[in-house]
């Protein structure tokens, strides 16, 4: 991954706007890959996660290449090309697994046909004289819907999808792929190292996600890996995949999607310092839960829930024949995007004399106002809005300061530094804000406020002169 490519991912993971939508780990369809990412990169994904072979790989290039083509003559803007993420996982991992009917227990009922949400099972086979259906590995996703409705005890099974890292990976790197995924929903740590020291070979400078829930681990068990992952990452180029049930996320409702924002809200309270992406049952209510839990995370990553709403057309061949087609599968991926969340805008807010009153190296009385604003802040980083700590003060009266807003229920995204560093002409002190609130600052916005700072400054330029 190139420096430049590196800025863009990071400012997409602070300013919260990362969006991936993710094929299916096992889904090995390269048409249907090609469609899913022709149409969420003109719908505006910025990610886009497939399963680790480098021909699938190929397909979501040539898919988000047809994007371009397909923008040049229609207009919509494609901000910037999605990164492709690859997903790797161990046996045991529900993301890598592969269903397996038995065809002598079937009773040919059906039900598994007609649950299929990836259409991976088909029933032209005959088997003893009945109808057998089996899976179409290429399409499997390995969900487990169908095992859930079978009536036929162990009548489906998993196989492991298993790929050989070093041979696979680098492959899928010269394909196209930038991030190497992990799926760790196992409960052995030491595994889970050894993997993630082998991607970190493959994958030196690049950014890396781990995926990881608390099915199979206890809350202790999963912040211990977590910690262990970043320590053996040197803390830098990780995204944590916070999941809840995985492939489960085609309803709107909000138990769907509490496991994912409950993951996350473990490695909040573990003070885990890392972009978290929600997953695993991510919907249509996902961002309206995280915002009224007040959990942090940077992005989303939705599958099944995004692949089922542009269903039809992904089945459909005439879908970049059809401009009024394509347009719907669009807008129907856009709007699952404008949900994740609104631009966050970013505010850098002065403590003495604007949160409280100026008693400098104390702190002093809140006036109405300042009580107000307090407020206000609270509600804007809930509704997602960055809020940066921006004081002269040093320490000890920095964390003095820190400590008094927690009491006050305030939070800040950072203390005296940037969220991300815009390198637009180099490393820069000043913190990147949308708004400065300061009760020493003189507005020059408009032409209004402009001369009214001027007439201001003329003023006191006039009573230097008149002191001289
Ligand atoms: S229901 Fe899920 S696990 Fe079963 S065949 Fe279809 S995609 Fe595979
Ligand atoms: S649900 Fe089970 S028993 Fe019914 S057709 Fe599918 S595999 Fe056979």
């Amino acid at each position: 991954m190139t420096e430049e490519r590196k800025r863009i991912l990071e400012e997409s993971l602070a300013l919260r706007n990362y969006f991936k939508v993710i094929c299916g780990a096992g889904n090995e369809d390269p048409d249907a890959v090609r469609r899913i990412s022709t149409i969420y990169t003109l719908a505006g994904a910025n990610v886009l996660d497939v399963s680790a072979r480098p021909e699938i790989v190929r397909a979501a290039m040539e898919g988000i290449d047809l994007a371009y083509h397909i923008t040049n003559k229609e207009k919509p803007k494609i901000h910037y090309r999605p990164f492709i993420t690859v997903s790797v996982g161990m046996p045991g991992d529900h993301h890598v697994r592969k269903a397996n009917i038995n065809s002598f227990d079937c009773i040919s009922c059906l039900r598994c046909h007609h649950e299929c949400p990836m259409v991976a099972i088909d029933i032209d086979m005959v088997f003893n004289d009945k109808i057998s259906p089996y899976v179409n590995p290429k399409k499997c996703i390995g969900c487990g819907r169908c095992e859930a409705v079978c009536p036929v005890q162990n009548c489906i099974k998993f196989d492991h999808n298993k790929v050989e890292l070093r041979k696979v990976l680098p492959a899928c790197l010269d394909a196209g792929a930038e991030i190497i995924e992990l799926h760790a929903a196992v409960s052995d740590c030491n595994i889970t190292l050894q993997e993630w020291e082998t991607i970190l070979e493959i994958n030196p400078d690049g950014y890396n996600s781990l995926c990881i829930d608390r099915l199979n681990m206890s809350n202790g068990k999963l912040i211990d890996k977590v910690n262990r992952i970043l320590k053996l990452s040197d803390n830098k180029n990780v995204i944590i995949q916070a999941d809840g049930y995985p492939m489960s996320g085609s309803s709107k409702d909000f138990n769907t999607t509490l496991q994912a924002v409950a993951t996350a809200d473990v490695l909040n309270k573990a003070n885990i310092n890392v972009p978290i992406v929600l997953s695993g049952g991510t919907n249509a209510v996902t961002v309206e839960l995280a915002k009224l839990t007040n959990i942090k995370y940077s992005g989303i990553a939705m599958g099944s829930y995004a692949r089922s709403i542009i269903n039809e057309y992904i089945q459909d061949d005439e879908i970049f024949t059809n401009i009024i087609k394509l347009k719907k599968a669009i807008s129907a991926g856009k709007e699952i995007i404008a949900e994740r969340n609104i631009r966050p805008l970013i505010f850098a807010v002065d403590f003495d004399g604007t949160l409280a009153e100026n008693k400098f190296p104390g702190i002093g009385e809140q006036t109405k106002e300042q009580k107000e604003l307090l407020e206000i802040l609270i509600e804007l980083r809930k509704a997602g809005h960055v809020l940066i700590l921006w004081t002269a003060r040093g320490e000890p009266a920095l964390t003095h300061a820190i400590m008094w807003c927690r009491e006050h229920g305030l939070d800040f995204d950072a203390i005296q530094e940037n969220t991300f560093v815009k390198k637009l002409s180099g490393p820069s002190p000043k913190i990147v804000a949308d708004y400065y609130i300061d009760d020493r600052a003189l507005e020059f916005s408009t032409t209004y406020h402009r001369k009214k700072t001027l007439s201001r400054l003329n003023k006191i330029l006039r009573d230097s002169k008149k002191e001289a």
